[in-house]
């Protein structure tokens, strides 16, 4: 479980009708706890741009961005031949698909997969193949210097605990094993489209980064897109693309979301013997029956869910602490926020009520907020640059790619205001995060490496078209 440090070390104690509050409630930015500013690896004197970053994310008008033109070097040829090679050396697609996905990677132990994605991203000639302090696996591909950088990434981790057989079962075009779309296609996609490109020698004109992103999943609270845009490359990356899914659909869309565990705290004692001390159990029960009461918007759509819940010795004891984990997700800040906001509050109520409810208790409860994860929300405008060329892109291929919205790898250069989407990799999937997780290649799984191909060609330029 990831706990955020910076709420951890602001925590701060403060006395309401005999209850001891910890953490969270007494954070001077509740509000503002959402934002990346207040995000473990940003520093917090930064928040004033960042914020004007976010602003301007969501409010970039549509003139400026459709002054650039949205077009894709379908018909160059080098950019034709690398089509081609997709389409013909799909197998090898697939080969990679499945090596990938039989190396466990579970969240926070991506480094067995990332060592067999740096051997592929040097087998491909690219430079600087690197693994920086988080775990992303990072290669570079130059052009002539006079283009963006841009970012393709897939993400290494997978939602499976070690352990988890991770063989993958083949039968014609149908592979099973669990992670095989989420994220091998993904993964797989984008050495596809970097192969095609080298092999090719397509005349990029920008740089083009590769990358093997750690932490995406739950736990890994998007840990390496965080390293990656707090770190040194942070004010050179002018675009970036996740490959994470299947089918073919545009993730222009950031739903953030926060999780936390609440823990309350008591004396505990024998249920009989001790009876008229808090519990922290009834003080759980309170909490997550006024949180299943809250009401929220269907639009922006706002969700929330008790996970688990915890706690107890035995049927004869008042329990010394109890916790439940909560999932907080909305399409819009905003959202999310008052939501946030409202659930701090019943929660340190409910607290209250279980402490005002035993007025003879010789025990005080305490609430402790950990935040398991926060992940930004916000949104590329559908008329931004990297959106129009993802749709020209799909457009030459005649195939239609749909906007959504989601939460991925983009979530946090999204809120950050860089130009960022998360594109599908083709193919079909079912199932993702269980076991039974399956991807059906069918007749043209290809056209999704095709599609981000012609992708990243629009967006790094390609010359002498
Ligand atoms: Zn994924």
């Amino acid at each position: 479980m990831f706990v955020d440090t910076i709420l951890a070390s602001a925590e701060s104690k403060g006395s309401r009708s005999g209850i001891i509050f910890t953490s969270y409630a007494a954070c001077p930015a509740v509000h503002a706890c959402l934002l990346p500013t207040h995000l473990p690896m940003s520093p917090a004197n930064r928040s004033a741009p960042l914020l004007a970053a976010l602003a301007t994310a969501m409010l970039l008008p549509a003139t400026r961005v459709l002054s650039q033109p949205a077009t894709v070097p379908a018909q160059h040829p080098a950019v034709q031949a690398a089509l081609t090679t997709l389409e013909r050396e799909n197998s090898w697609t697939l080969d990679q698909q499945i090596t990938l996905c039989e190396i466990p990677a579970p969240p926070f132990k991506e480094a067995a997969r990332g060592v067999y994605f740096r051997q592929q991203l040097m087998a491909l000639g690219l430079e600087k193949v690197r693994v920086d302090g988080e775990g992303n696996v990072i290669g570079e591909l130059r052009g002539s210097g006079t283009g963006p950088t841009v970012v393709l990434s897939g993400h290494l981790d997978t939602v499976f605990p070690e352990g988890t057989d991770v063989k993958v079962t083949r039968d014609g075009t149908m592979l099973r094993g669990p992670g095989i779309g989420d994220d091998c296609r993904g993964l797989a996609a984008t050495l596809a489209v970097t192969r095609a490109l080298t092999q090719n020698a397509v005349p990029i004109a920008g740089r083009l980064l590769v990358i093997g992103t750690v932490g995406e999943e739950g736990p890994g609270n998007l840990r390496g897109v965080r390293a990656l845009f707090t770190g040194p490359m942070r004010d050179s990356i002018d675009y970036f693309i996740s490959v994470d899914g299947t089918g073919i659909a545009i993730t222009n869309g950031a739903v953030g979301s926060a999780r936390y565990r609440f823990t309350v705290i008591g004396p505990g004692g024998h249920s009989y013997g001790a009876f008229g001390l808090v519990n922290p159990i009834h003080a759980v029960g309170r909490a997550i029956a006024a949180i299943g009461d809250l009401q929220v918007p269907e639009t922006p759509r706002t969700t929330f869910s008790v996970g688990i819940i915890t706690g107890g010795t035995s049927v004869n004891t008042i329990s010394a602490d109890a916790s439940f984990d909560l999932d907080m997700r909305s399409e819009s800040l905003a959202s999310l926020q008052e939501l946030d906001a409202r659930v701090q509050t019943v929660v340190a109520k409910a607290v209250a009520d279980e402490q005002a409810r035993w007025p003879k208790s010789r025990g005080q409860l305490t609430l402790k907020v950990d935040t398991i994860g926060l992940r930004p929300a916000g949104k590329t405008p559908d008329s931004a640059h990297i959106v129009r060329v993802a749709q020209a892109a799909a457009d030459a291929l005649r195939l239609y790619a749909p906007l959504n919205a989601s939460s991925t790898d983009a979530n946090f250069p999204i809120s950050l205001g860089i130009p960022a989407i998360t594109v599908d990799g083709g193919g079909v999937g079912r199932a993702a995060h269980s076991l039974e997780e399956s991807y059906d290649d069918r007749t043209d799984g290809y056209k999704g490496p095709q599609w981000i191909l012609l992708l990243v060609s629009g967006l790094v330029g390609v010359r002498g078209r």
